[in-house]
């Protein structure tokens, strides 16, 4: 199959198109024809390397697939159903696991990441749980960029930060993956959103997913203008993924009783915390990775009747797809960049 691996950490540079071989069904795994693959800033991280962390060589990543079953191991799939791809991929047996905490597995791994191979490529193997079929209205490109930002906004929001109706929530860089998805769950779920963006052109792209007051990050202190526009309270919710750059700036974002929720550092992952501040204040700092296959199935229904709409900035064939990751690194793009098949 055609398959676009990286031999070697490094630039988007080190991405080829190369023959690779078919993955091999064991017991229970089901192989899928890719039709779209779309990006996220995990694929960056490991192909730049990461401290810590081995990739097996050559490695294939993409962690958001949609397509169509074509041959199944397990016996209740047939071949021929559309379907997204649940991106965790976990034991099923453990104590984790077993009380749908399944992105607490000791074994949990994200589809495309360290041993499993991912999307980029003509083919896919996955285990039949992971299989989540999309009605036939739903095309492969907006399935594709669904599961992982989607997943990962929906475990922030819902069962970490524990959002409730009339809420304020502040969500950074809502062009992101992340970011265009926590807008529109926090929105649906009738809280009042707060966004920043990193340039004048995405203030109305935040304001069209319901975004009601957007910050430009780049130009605008987020603490002042949360406290201009809350009179002085804070939010109840801080939905941080950017990291070193703008942590202590979100912490000062919080209302009294506020709850941080963090699942990524995109600009460096050494921040510091004021404990007098955390405690005085009763500050609650939640980290959160991904989420689990129950709450991908209970928020791909609002995606299915329409309330919530996977941003897509642009597609690229996959041969292209160092392009791609070269417009994902640039910040340019507004939702999700899209490998089409
Ligand atoms: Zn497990």
């Amino acid at each position: 199959m055609k398959a676009v691996r990286f031999h070697q950490h490094g630039g988007a540079d080190v991405l080829r198109l190369d023959d690779a071989p078919e993955p091999e069904l064991g017991p229970g795994e089901v192989l899928v024809r890719v039709r779209a693959c779309a990006l996220n800033y995990l694929d960056i991280w490991e192909r730049r390397g990461l401290p810590h962390v081995t990739i097996p060589m050559p490695h294939i990543s993409g962690s958001d697939v949609a397509g169509q079953v074509i041959e199944s191991a397990a016996h209740d799939v047939t071949p021929g159903r559309r379907v997204m791809l649940q991106p965790g991929v976990s034991c099923g047996r453990c104590a984790a696991c077993l009380s749908g905490k399944d992105n607490q597995c000791p074994q949990y791994e994200v589809l495309g990441y360290r041993n499993h191979q991912g999307g980029y490529a003509e083919l896919v193997k996955v285990p039949a749980q992971n299989l989540v079929p999309i009605p036939d209205e739903i095309d492969f490109v907006h399935a594709s960029a669904f599961p992982l930002t989607f997943l990962t906004a929906w475990h922030m929001l819902m069962t970490r930060a524990q959002l409730k109706r009339g809420e304020d929530v502040l969500i950074l860089a809502a062009g992101s993956g992340v970011g265009q998805a926590a807008v529109q769950i926090a929105v649906l779920h009738g809280a009042r959103v707060f966004a920043t963006v990193g340039s004048e052109k995405k203030l109305e792209r935040a304001r069209g997913l319901g975004a009601h007051e957007v910050i430009n990050h780049h130009t605008q202190d987020i603490a002042d203008e949360i406290k201009r526009l809350t009179n002085r309270r804070g939010v109840d919710v801080v939905i941080e993924h950017v990291g070193a750059a703008t942590w202590a700036r979100s912490l000062r974002s919080l209302a009294r009783g506020g709850r941080l929720v963090t699942c990524g550092a995109t600009t460096g992952s050494n921040a510091s915390l004021d404990l007098a501040a955390l405690f005085s204040r009763q500050l609650t700092v939640h980290g959160s990775y991904v989420g689990t296959k129950g709450e991908l199935l209970r928020a791909a229904r609002f995606f299915f009747t329409g309330e919530l709409n996977p941003v897509v900035d642009c597609t690229f064939p996959l041969a292209d797809a160092s392009a791609a990751q070269r417009r994902l690194e640039s910040s340019g793009h507004f939702g999700k960049i899209v490998l089409e098949m």
